[in-house]
Order: C-alpha cells, then sequence, then structure tokens
C-alpha cells in the first residue's frame, strides 16, 4: 500500500455534488481505500470567464500501479461527464494524481508530483489538512515552505 493524494477539481454541474460523487468513487476502487478527506475550497478560475471552482484532497492507500489508478481517474472523470474539449476548459471533475508515495514518475500520460501543485493555494491548502507539513516534494522544498511562498488569498474554506 502507498499513501497517494488526489486532487479534485470541479466547475459544472454542481461542482460540491461533483466531488461528493467523486469521492464515493474512489471510495470504491478496487484494491485502494479512502484515507481521508479535506475541507471544500472555492476559488475564481485561474482563467477569466469561467465559473468558480470548487476543490478539494483526498488521501487513498493504494496498491493499484500509478497507471492503474490514473486509467481509474480517468473513467471516473468519464462517467461524470467531463469533456475534453479544451485544455483548461470548464470542467465537471477533474482527479490529478499529486503525489504517489515517494515515486518520481516521467511517463507520457502521468507525471508526478503533477507539476503545476507547488503554486497552487487550492491544491497546497487542502493537501496541508491532510500530509505533514514536513513532506518533501520533489524538488526538495517541505509542504510548509511551499505554503510560506503561497498566499491564501482568493480561496475560501468552505
Ligand atoms: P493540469 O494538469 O494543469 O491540472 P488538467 O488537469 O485540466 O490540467 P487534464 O485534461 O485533466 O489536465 O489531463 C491531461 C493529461 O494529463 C491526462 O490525459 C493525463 O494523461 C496527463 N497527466 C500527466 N500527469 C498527470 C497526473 N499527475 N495526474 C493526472 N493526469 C496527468
Ligand atoms: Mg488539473
Ligand atoms: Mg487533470
Amino acid at each position: 500500500m502507498e499513501r497517494v493524494y488526489i486532487g479534485m477539481g470541479s466547475n459544472l454541474a454542481d461542482p460540491a455534488e461533483q466531488l461528493r460523487s467523486a469521492l464515493d468513487a474512489l471510495a470504491h476502487l478496487p484494491a485502494t481505500a479512502l484515507a481521508g478527506v479535506s475541507a471544500f475550497y472555492q476559488s475564481d478560475s485561474l482563467l477569466p470567464g469561467q465559473p468558480r471552482y470548487t476543490n478539494a484532497v483526498a488521501a487513498l492507500d493504494s496498491s493499484l500501479s500509478p497507471l492503474e489508478l490514473l486509467d481509474a481517474l480517468q473513467a471516473i472523470e468519464n462517467d461524470q461527464g467531463r469533456e475534453r474539449l479544451e485544455r483548461w476548459g470548464p470542467r465537471t471533475l477533474d482527479l490529478d494524481i499529486l503525489l504517489f508515495g515517494d515515486r518520481l514518475i516521467d511517463e507520457p500520460r502521468l507525471k508526478v508530483p503533477h507539476y503545476h501543485m507547488q503554486e497552487r493555494a487550492f491544491v497546497l491548502y487542502p493537501l496541508a489538512e491532510l500530509a505533514p507539513k514536513e513532506l518533501r516534494l520533489a524538488d526538495g522544498r517541505t509542504l510548509a515552505e511551499l505554503l510560506a511562498a503561497c498566499p491564501f488569498t482568493g480561496l475560501e474554506r468552505l
């Protein structure tokens, strides 16, 4: 079993309900236990003209391989009506693998740690509810250091 953190986001079709359905699906994944969930947070989209996002982070303990887990997450996204029309377009559900144990993964379909997590307040603050502050990310910085460099501004804890 390895500890995995999943970044969750939605800005269409009742985002909080999308996250609740996704959590139910995560709890039913094979060879996987749902170990924790952060609060839900709202923030403006990084791109103008999109509805506000609701985000959360989930902790899993899983013995799936990273690519098996990615396949399962994409199946959940598809089940919940995810359409891939444009990069970073509005979406019913986004499930990203933030961290997978202490692995560094660099494959065409999967980069872990997730490449933008270090500067995203809507990832770091919910992650900090679940993970130890001394957790070290790929570039050697701790979660505490990343939080100190990432203002909470614009985030609303629900
Ligand atoms: P961002 O990556 O900036 O958060 P996004 O989540 O909207 O953008 P998606 O459209 O969900 O991007 O995913 C695009 C591709 O990213 C996926 O098809 C997947 O293969 C790939 N990918 C690479 N690394 C990861 C990861 N750690 N978790 C999820 N998908 C990943
Ligand atoms: Mg994403
Ligand atoms: Mg994604």
